[in-house]
């Protein structure tokens, strides 16, 4: 069997009719940038968020810099990161010139260690960025305490969680101002690179348009020194249609996790992300600790399962943070050289589901 990590195909080639007529409207309508197909994806998203606005950008690290900017985060600002993370996340902080402070993972949710937060909080911190790890919310009742006791703003980065729910709320309706990537790998992706942010603030949203254009409201006036990371009219469109399945395919991925944990349970070598029970995760990957993960990783490769490692090196002990060289995150690097994330999307069979876990299980009794 040929098994790749990720696949496009099945959910995208039944939508292709429509994509090819969403791209001849454009083209028909003169409409590629910002615009109608623009207004009514961020209408239809803000409510799928819970959301007053959603306003759509260029990328999901653009999404991050335009919310911290939006908030006036500035030179020598401190913002929390969780370690453990995309290094999306710090890059954002990084190019404002503010300053990410990172705060270990704890290894069952494998997100940011809620009870290392505070001790990382100074009088420069003004935001935290909790990420919500390979789908699963972070306990955001106590960072919202915490945004509450301290006075800083949060800004969830819900690159992965779209769909993901917390208490009866949904990822990116919990921060003051949120963050998202629409890679085509995520769960809801574009045909390219697309982002968004969302806010329940008129102020916010309203200062996240001009931003994202140039810090301009009326063309040729200036009120902000902005950037371009506008969404593409074309893009839009595709996520339009494809947000209507949205919830199907979360649906998909949770049973395919379900039957992933059936066919994996009691192999004492390994361990899933433990859920959280006021929430419930948009799955967007399936992250295993294993014993012997590069091994592992091999043996399914020889066997034809195509898997990767979120993140092999994390952001921390990266070349381009090399001030942090001294600084030592243990959790997050027990995850760099543990975890191991296995195929997860909808459209792959029961079958595939079956030999990835019997090759796993094989793997472990040969070797003891
Ligand atoms: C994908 C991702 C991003 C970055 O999104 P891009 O659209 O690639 O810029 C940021 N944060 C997290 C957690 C991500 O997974």
């Amino acid at each position: 069997m040929n098994i790749p990590f990720y696949n496009l195909k099945s959910t995208h080639k039944p939508l292709k009719k429509e994509f090819l007529e969403a791209t001849k409207r454009a083209i028909s309508n003169n409409d590629y940038i910002l615009g109608k197909s623009v207004s009514n994806f961020e209408k239809k998203f803000a409510d799928y968020c819970e959301t007053k606005h959603a306003i759509g950008v260029g990328s999901g690290l653009d999404a991050l810099k335009i919310s911290l900017k939006a908030l006036n985060i500035e030179k020598n600002d401190e913002v929390i990161v969780p370690a453990n993370t995309y290094i999306a996340t710090w890059l954002a902080v990084s190019e404002l010139g503010a300053i990410p402070k990172a705060v270990d993972a704890e290894i069952n949710s494998m997100n940011i260690d809620i009870a290392k937060i505070e001790n990382s909080i100074t009088h420069k911190t003004k935001a935290i960025i909790p990420v919500h790890m390979y789908g699963q919310m972070c306990d955001m009742d106590a960072i919202t305490a915490l945004s509450k006791k301290h006075k800083i703003h949060i800004i969830e980065d819900f690159a992965q969680a779209h769909g993901a729910i917390y208490k009866n709320k949904k990822a990116g309706s919990w921060g003051h101002v949120n963050a998202t990537s629409f890679y085509p790998g995520k769960n809801l992706g574009a045909l390219g690179d697309a982002g968004a942010i969302t806010t329940n603030s008129d102020i916010i949203a309203e200062r996240v348009k001009m931003i994202r254009n140039y810090g301009s409201k009326e063309k040729y006036k200036h009120e902000l020194k902005g950037i371009n990371s506008r969404l593409d009219s074309i893009q839009a469109a595709y996520l339009e249609i494809k947000l209507k399945h949205l919830d199907t395919w979360n649906k998909e991925r949770t049973n395919i996790v379900a039957l992933y944990k059936k066919h994996l349970k009691e192999i004492e070598e390994i361990a899933f992300q433990e859920e959280i029970p006021q929430g419930k995760s948009a799955y967007h990957l399936f992250v295993l600790r294993a014993k012997n993960r590069d091994k592992l990783q091999l043996s399914l490769k020889e066997k034809g399962i195509g898997t990767l490692i979120h993140y092999p090196i994390p952001p921390h002990m990266q070349k381009a943070y090399i001030e942090f060289k001294n600084e030592r995150f243990p959790i997050t690097e027990n995850i760099a050289s543990n975890s191991i994330s296995l195929p997860l999307y909808p459209g792959i069979k029961e079958k595939e589901i079956k030999y990835i876990s019997k090759a796993i299980r094989l793997f472990y009794t040969k070797k003891s």
